[in-house]
């Protein structure tokens, strides 16, 4: 068991390793594509900066526990930078490195006035009772408080990081910088001044790119058969929102295995049953697994939960015509190769998802307004925002001819290369 977990972990590095490996490989890619020379990869390549710290904690039975944790601020020529921060046993110090690369790109897609950042504590928060958590989230803050702040990096929540944390967080911040500093972090709940609409706010996203796909494809939503793998924050909302729209959400699936129902699962149902951390299957007998479920017959695949789910190995077995990435990196750069050849539209990862970013911008624009918007407000912005990057980013693909991936980093790393010229650093 211990020699399986040991395995485990040293996959995930290796996993982690990889998607900054091929992080970097496209970002090299489109700047060769822009005409951008090699001094810019050479700029762009790793974070401006990246804290590693150490955070004492003193746990429920006494003892004083030390935990690793880090903050890389990839590149802030555009403008402060912003990214979540997560609490996962399996972070590691390439996994943010990359992590800040992607929100850098998704900032720059969106056309956000932020750079990229990212955090991460290596820890189990599902074996870590409240008051431990508390003294984990202040201890990070006061470990970082010389990088971060309103203006300088907005840190937000990410996996199993919450609103309860971000709220701890703020007042951390607050204390220290003896003034009520709301702008400091996202995700905050609404009485502290969060944002109508964050929680949901990817899953909107991602139906709205997912609509414009399915219009360039032809394909009604209407009647679509959907299949979205994770049924999390991000997956759950968006099968409610593709149910409400007429989709058949005919899979869905969790970390201990998978539902397939051709004529349709009773997505409310599910949403009912299913627990904090995004499990619901354990309750059924007749389960498949996550692999199984990405082969079925669908119209749509939605990846909602982890890296490395569509790889070489089943992508010449997929049936949809439209992938909309939810997940970041559940793609590899074998597979997205492979769909394209087969025609298959892939909607990647940083444009996908970028609906939670921002609507983060939203909720920071209103603290440091003081003036707050409606749940109608941010929808109207959000949608618009979205419609526009998609089609930006389709509308390059096709005419140069290349995948939405690398259009969707050819247009995210563009603002940022050139804010670092006009700056006057490359
Ligand atoms: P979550 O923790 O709320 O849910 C994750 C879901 O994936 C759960 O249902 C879990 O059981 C399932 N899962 C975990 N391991 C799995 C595995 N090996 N196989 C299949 N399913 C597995 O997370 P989330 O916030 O919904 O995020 C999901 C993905 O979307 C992540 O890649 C995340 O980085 C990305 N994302 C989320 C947001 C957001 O605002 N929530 C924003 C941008 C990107």
């Amino acid at each position: 068991m211990v020699a399986d977990k040991a395995v485990d972990s040293a996959n995930k590095k290796q996993e982690n390793m990889d998607v900054l490996t091929s992080t970097r490989a496209v970002v090299k890619l489109a700047l060769e594509k822009l005409g951008y020379p090699d001094e810019l990869y050479e700029l762009l390549k790793e974070p401006l900066r990246m804290m590693a710290v150490r955070i004492p904690v003193r746990m429920d039975d006494g003892a004083i526990k030390v935990f690793t944790g880090y903050r890389a601020q990839h590149n802030d020529a555009v403008g402060p930078t912003k990214g979540g921060i997560r609490f996962h046993p399996d972070v590691t110090a390439d996994e943010i490195k990359a992590l800040s690369i992607w929100m850098s790109l998704k900032s720059g897609i969106v056309d956000l006035p932020y750079g990229g950042a990212k955090g991460g504590i290596v820890c189990d928060p599902r074996q870590m009772s409240f008051r431990e958590l508390e003294g984990l989230s202040r201890g990070y803050v006061r470990a970082v408080s010389q990088i971060v702040g309103p203006t300088k990096d907005i840190p937000a929540p990410d996996v199993f990081t919450n609103s309860q944390i971000m709220a701890w967080m703020m007042d951390e911040y607050s204390r220290m910088d003896e003034y009520n500093s709301p702008g400091f972090i996202t995700g905050k709940p609404i009485v502290l001044g969060g944002s109508h609409g964050r929680e949901t706010a990817t899953a909107k996203g991602v139906t709205i790119v997912l609509k414009e796909a399915a219009k360039k494809k032809g394909l009604d939503v209407k009647g679509a058969r959907v299949i979205v793998q994770g049924f999390g924050n991000a997956g759950s909302y968006l099968s409610k929102f593709l149910h409400d729209e007429g989709a058949k959400v005919v899979g869905i699936s969790d970390a201990y295995g998978a539902l397939y129902d051709p004529d349709g699962l009773d997505i409310d149902y599910l949403l009912d049953r299913r627990d904090s951390f995004g499990t619901v299957t354990k309750l059924f007998n007749n389960t498949i697994s996550n692999k199984e479920l990405l082969e079925c017959d669908c119209d749509i695949i939605v990846p909602a939960a982890v890296e490395n789910q569509i790889t070489e190995e089943n992508a010449p077995k997929i049936k949809a015509s439209i992938i909309v990435e939810a997940a970041n990196g559940p793609t590899t750069r074998g597979a997205t190769k492979i769909l394209t050849e087969r025609g298959i539209l892939l909607v990647p990862d940083v444009l996908a998802s970028a609906g939670g970013v921002t609507v983060s911008y939203f909720e920071w624009v209103q603290n440091n307004q003081g003036y707050y918007w409606s749940e109608k407000e941010i929808d109207e912005k959000l949608h618009e925002i979205m419609i526009r990057s998609f089609n930006s980013i389709y509308n390059l693909a096709e005419s140069r001819r290349v995948d939405m991936r690398l259009a969707a980093y050819m247009i995210g790393v563009r603002k940022m290369a050139e804010a670092s010229r006009f700056r006057g650093w490359v």
